[in-house]
C-alpha cells in the first residue's frame, strides 16, 4: 500500500499542558486512513517544536485495541483487572448504542430512585475538550442531582490550586512557559520538565543557555539539572523546610520588597514570624543542602531582577501540598516577584486539558470558573442559566469517592476517559470500590484497566477525531480539529454525554461543540470574551478574556490580585512530616513519577508503537549503592514492598536517585506503582501523597 499523504490538517497534541500545535499528515480514504507524520506548527506555545510524544505518539489513534461498539457485560462474570489477559473482552458482548444507552441510563436511574443522588458520581477527563468537560460535569449535576464530579485535577495539582485561589484569587498561572526567555533566574522545583513537558524543557534549557540562572530543586536529579545553575536535591520530604530556610534568608537579609509588600499583600507579619524561625543552618540536617547553597539561591531570586518559580507534582502531591504551594506563592509576594514578564508563578499543568477541564467546572465544590457551589447566589444564577434545580451540598473528591464505593454509600459511577485503576493510591482498594459498584458505565477508546470492571463500555473519540477547544497550560484556549474518522461505531464524547442526558430526562439539544461552547462562555465570566469564530480565525487565544473587546493578558496580576481585597495574601505555615516515614520494616521512600515515552496510566503511550517500543518494560531507579547493598545489578529485578502491596520489576542502576529512595513510573499495568502508593490525602487539596512512603526492597 502507498502511504504517501495526501492532506495535511492542522490540529494538537494530544498529551501535555504545553499544548503544542501540530500538522498531521494524512494518507489513505475512508477507514482506512492514518497519520504517516507529524510536525510542530508555529504555535505561540510550541514554535515549531514538538517532543518523541507529540512526534510519534499517534498510532495509539489506530491500535487494534481501539473500542469500536458498546459492550455489557455478561451476566455472572466477576469484575477484576486482567482476570482474563488473553482475552480481556470476553466478559462482554456487543450491543446496539441504543441497547448500550439505555441500559447505562438505566442503571443510573435506579440507583438514584432508591438510593438518592448521592450514591452516583461522575469521573470526568481532562484529556476530553472544554466542551466535553462542560456537559459532563453539567450533566452530573443536574442530571445526577449531585456535585460528586471530579477529574485528574485532584491527583495532579489541586493542592496547587488550593493555595493559589487563597493567596493569589486565581488557580491558573501567572506568566506563560516562554516567559522564561525574561527571566533573570528560574526556580523549577519538583518537576521534571524533560520527560513531562519536553518543548517547555527546551525553552527553559535554551534560557539557561543565554545566561539565565536556572535552579533545579529536586529529591531525584533529571536531565534538566544538567543546564543548571544550581541544583539543590533536596531530602524527599523536606521541601516546606527548604523554601521556608529561603524565605528566612530573604527576610533576614533584608531582600523583601517592602513597598510591593504594603500596597499589594496582606498578613506578612504573621508568616515572617513564622519563616524566621527555620533558618538555612537550623533546617540543614532536615534539608540536606548546605546553608550557603540556600543564602546563595535565595538571594539570587529575590534579587533577580526577574526570577519565576516553575513547579510541578514534585510539589503538590503531598499532604502537605498545599504548604508547599503557599511557600512558593509567599517568595513571589516579598520579593515582588510576580505581575511582570519573566517572574510569576507557574504550575506545569499535567494533561492536555487540565487547565480547561477545571475552569469547565469538573470540580465536586465549585461550579464552571471556580464558583463555589456553597454560594446560594452563585447555585441561583446556574438554576437559572440551566433552568434545573442543584444541590446546596458540594460533592466528593475522586479518592473520597473511591472511599465511599468502598463503604457502599456511592453505588453507581460515570467514568469519562481516565483511569483511576491505574492512577488512585492504593490500587487494591480503588479497584475493589469500583468492583463493588452496583452499576458502572465507563466511556473510553480502550478497554483500559478501569473499563474491565465496568458494566456498560461506550467506544468513544481520540483527541485525532474530535472538533473541541482545549486550553493549555499557558491558559491558551486554542482549537483541534478532526483528523481522521471515528473507528467502528465508536461517537463523539460529548454527543455520548448528551444521549445520556436525555435518557435521564434532561431536554439536550446541541448541534455540535459550538454550541456548547456558546453556553460555556455564557456560564464562565473568564471566556465571556471568547467566542468559537474567534478560536476558529485566531487559532489561539489567552483566557482570561472578560470581553472580547479587551486585550488578552499573557501576564497576570500586573495591578491588583482577584481576591476580595485586591491584594495578594501571605498564610503562615510550618514543616510537618510526610504521613507514613520510613521504619525498621520499611526502611526505604517510594517516590513515583512519570518517563518521557509514557504518559500518565500508559493507557495511550502503551499502544503507541513507537513509544512503546522505545520503553517497553517496568521498571525503578535506584542508587548504585542501594543495588550493590542487597546483591543486585543494573538491570537485575528486585521486589518492591510497602504496607499495601508488592510487585517485581528490573531495577536500573542511576546515581541521580537519592540513596534511601526508589523512582518508579506509573504508566505499566504489569507492575502498577498505585499498588504501593498510600492514599493519605493533603487537607485542603485532598491529593494523595503519591510522593512518598515507606518501602522495603529486596531481590526478586
Ligand atoms: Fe505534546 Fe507536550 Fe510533547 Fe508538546 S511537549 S509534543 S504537547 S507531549
Amino acid at each position: 500500500r502507498n502511504w504517501v499523504p495526501t492532506r495535511r490538517v492542522d490540529s494538537l497534541c494530544p498529551y501535555c499542558g504545553v499544548g503544542c500545535q501540530v500538522s498531521y499528515h494524512v494518507a489513505g480514504e475512508g477507514a482506512a486512513q492514518k497519520i504517516v507524520f507529524a510536525e510542530g506548527r508555529d504555535g505561540p506555545a510550541n514554535a515549531g517544536r514538538l517532543c518523541v510524544k507529540g512526534r510519534y505518539g499517534f498510532t495509539y489513534s489506530r491500535n487494534r485495541q481501539r473500542l469500536t461498539v458498546p459492550l455489557i457485560r455478561k451476566p455472572g462474570i466477576p469484575k477484576g483487572v486482567n482476570l482474563d489477559p488473553a482475552d480481556p473482552l470476553a466478559a462482554f458482548r456487543e450491543a446496539s448504542w441504543e441497547e448500550a444507552l439505555d441500559f447505562a441510563a438505566a442503571g443510573l436511574r435506579r440507583i438514584k430512585d432508591a438510593h438518592g443522588p448521592h450514591a452516583l458520581a461522575g469521573f470526568g477527563s481532562a484529556k476530553g475538550s472544554n466542551e466535553e468537560a462542560y456537559l459532563f460535569q453539567k450533566l452530573v449535576r443536574t442530571g445526577f442531582g449531585t456535585h460528586n464530579v471530579d477529574h485528574c485535577t485532584r491527583l495532579c495539582h489541586a493542592s496547587s490550586v488550593a493555595a493559589l485561589l487563597e493567596g493569589i484569587g486565581s488557580g491558573a498561572v501567572s506568566n506563560p512557559v516562554r516567559d522564561v526567555e525574561f527571566a533573570d533566574l528560574a526556580i523549577v522545583i519538583g518537576a521534571n520538565p524533560a520527560a513531562n513537558h519536553p518543548v517547555a524543557a527546551s525553552f527553559m534549557k535554551n534560557a539557561a543557555e543565554r545566561g539565565v540562572k536556572l535552579v533545579m530543586m529536586d529529591p531525584r536529579e533529571t536531565p534538566l539539572a544538567r543546564h543548571a545553575w544550581r541544583f539543590l536535591q533536596f531530602h524527599p520530604d523536606a521541601d516546606v523546610a527548604l523554601l521556608l530556610s529561603m524565605a528566612c534568608t530573604i527576610i533576614e537579609e533584608g531582600l523583601t520588597d517592602p513597598d510591593f509588600i504594603a500596597a499589594r499583600t496582606e498578613g506578612f507579619e504573621a508568616f515572617r514570624d513564622a519563616a524566621l524561625k527555620y533558618t538555612p543552618e537550623r533546617m540543614e540536617a532536615v534539608t540536606g543542602i548546605p546553608a550557603a547553597t540556600v543564602r546563595e539561591v535565595a538571594r539570587a531570586y529575590a534579587r533577580g531582577p526577574n526570577s519565576i518559580i516553575f513547579w510541578g507534582m514534585g510539589v503538590s502531591q503531598h499532604t502537605h501540598g498545599t504548604d508547599n504551594s503557599r511557600c512558593l506563592i509567599a517568595l513571589a509576594l516579598m520579593t515582588g516577584q510576580i505581575g511582570r514578564p519573566g517572574t510569576g508563578l507557574h504550575p506545569l499543568r499535567g494533561q492536555n486539558n487540565v487547565q480547561g477541564a477545571s475552569d469547565a467546572g469538573l470540580i465536586p465544590m465549585m461550579l464552571p470558573d471556580y464558583q463555589r457551589v456553597s454560594e446560594p447566589g452563585v447555585r441561583a444564577r446556574f438554576e437559572a442559566l440551566w433552568q434545573a434545580p442543584l444541590s446546596d451540598t458540594p460533592g466528593l473528591t475522586v479518592v473520597e469517592i473511591m472511599d465511599a464505593a468502598c463503604e457502599g454509600r456511592i453505588r453507581a459511577m460515570y467514568i469519562e476517559g481516565e483511569n483511576p485503576a491505574m492512577s488512585d493510591p492504593d490500587l487494591d482498594h480503588a479497584r475493589a470500590g469500583l468492583a463493588k459498584l452496583e452499576h458502572l458505565v465507563v466511556q473510553d477508546i480502550f478497554l483500559t484497566e478501569t473499563a474491565m470492571l465496568a458494566d456498560v463500555v461506550l467506544p468513544a473519540s481520540s483527541l485525532y477525531e474530535k472538533t473541541g477547544s482545549f486550553t493549555n497550560t499557558d491558559r491558551l484556549v486554542q482549537l483541534a480539529q478532526p483528523v481522521l474518522p471515528l473507528p467502528g461505531d465508536a461517537r463523539q464524547d460529548w454527543w455520548i454525554i448528551q444521549e445520556m442526558a436525555r435518557r435521564l430526562g434532561l431536554d439536550w439539544h446541541y448541534a455540535g461543540p459550538h454550541e456548547v461552547f456558546a453556553e460555556l462562555a455564557q456560564a464562565m465570566p473568564s471566556y465571556a470574551g471568547l467566542s468559537w469564530d474567534m478560536l476558529e480565525r485566531e487559532g489561539a487565544v489567552v483566557a482570561p478574556k472578560f470581553s472580547a473587546a479587551e486585550p488578552s493578558q499573557p501576564v497576570l496580576f500586573q495591578q491588583t490580585f482577584p481576591t476580595a481585597s485586591g491584594r495578594g495574601r501571605f498564610v503562615p505555615v510550618s514543616p510537618l512530616p510526610a504521613a507514613e516515614l520510613p521504619d525498621d520494616d520499611y526502611p526505604m521512600v517510594l517516590i513515583t513519577g512519570r518517563v518521557l515515552e509514557h504518559w500518565h496510566t500508559g493507557s495511550m503511550t502503551r499502544r503507541a508503537d513507537v513509544l512503546d517500543a522505545l520503553d517497553p518494560v517496568p521498571w525503578c531507579g535506584m542508587h548504585p549503592d542501594d543495588l550493590a547493598s542487597i546483591g543486585v545489578s543494573s538491570g537485575g529485578r528486585v521486589r518492591l514492598q510497602t504496607r499495601r502491596g508488592q510487585l517485581e520489576l528490573e531495577a536500573r542502576a542511576d546515581e541521580g536517585v537519592r540513596q534511601g529512595s526508589v523512582f518508579m513510573a506509573f504508566c505499566y499495568h504489569e507492575a502498577a506503582a498505585n499498588l504501593l502508593t498510600q492514599p493519605a490525602l493533603d487537607p485542603f487539596g485532598k491529593i494523595p501523597e503519591f510522593k512518598y512512603c515507606a518501602l522495603r526492597v529486596s531481590p526478586a
